[in-house]
């Protein structure tokens, strides 16, 4: 099936829920994201290293709406601040003050989202939901007046098992819910799905869903 067709396909199973698609064009070419824009019409895209982001930014167009969905090492923060429009991967509160700094920098104000772990496996980055509820108790985020702190990214555990991942969705979609009329109203996205488990998700309340190899294939380099 072409790029087109497996966009189109995602929007069409989209429809009825509040997602929106992001195309996760990591480690496929700069010419499979101009396929996916011409001919689709897709205009959001996903990237997980900040170097490989820049340069796809300097050599497509420049109405893409580009996001940064990978772990952010602080010294890559500079490649993709002057334009990232939404980073989906902060994982640690010394992370969104790097961002922060770098937003300054730029003029801008940089939106964020705040990755919660809800799989079942081990991991090294990430808040737990009571990080969250600690961060904002204790008035960590406003301050930072360069970032918007706008939601919550999380994944699934990776299992067959669609039962535990509807779980682990739901879970967060009920926390996103509680910090939006509790401590952060101005939450307004939810980045859950992936290409197993994208309509789970948006069944669960996602609004950005994250596909990559379901649209570009396996990776290319
Ligand atoms: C690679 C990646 C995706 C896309 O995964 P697919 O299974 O290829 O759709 C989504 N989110 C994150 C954080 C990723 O790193």
């Amino acid at each position: 099936m072409a790029i087109k067709d497996r966009i189109e396909e995602i929007r069409k199973n989209l429809q009825g829920s509040k997602a929106q698609l992001v195309a996760v064009s990591k480690y496929h070419p700069a010419s499979a994201i101009q396929e996916a824009y011409d001919t689709a019409g897709q205009r959001v895209f996903g990237e997980s290293h900040a170097l490989e982001l820049r340069d796809k930014h300097e050599a497509l167009p420049k109405d893409i709406e580009w996001h940064f969905i990978g772990h952010l090492q602080t010294n890559k923060i500079k490649y993709i601040a002057p334009y990232v429009a939404l980073i989906h991967s902060v994982d640690s509160l010394n992370l969104l003050a790097e961002i922060d700094k770098h937003a300054k920098k730029c003029g801008r104000i940089i939106d964020c989202l705040l990755e919660v772990h809800i799989a079942e496996e081990e991991t090294k980055y990430g808040f737990s939901m009571s990080d969250v509820r600690s961060l904002y108790a204790e008035n960590k985020i406003k301050p930072l007046e360069n970032v918007r702190v706008v939601g919550l990214m999380g994944m699934a555990t990776a299992t067959d098992d669609e039962t535990q991942i509807k779980e682990e969705f739901h879970t967060l979609s009920s926390f996103f819910v509680e910090a939006k009329s509790s401590f952060a109203p101005e939450f307004e996205t939810l980045s859950m799905g992936m290409s197993g488990d994208y309509m789970i998700a948006a069944a669960e309340g996602s609004t950005l869903v994250r596909v990559g190899s379901y649209i570009f294939g396996n990776r290319v380099y």
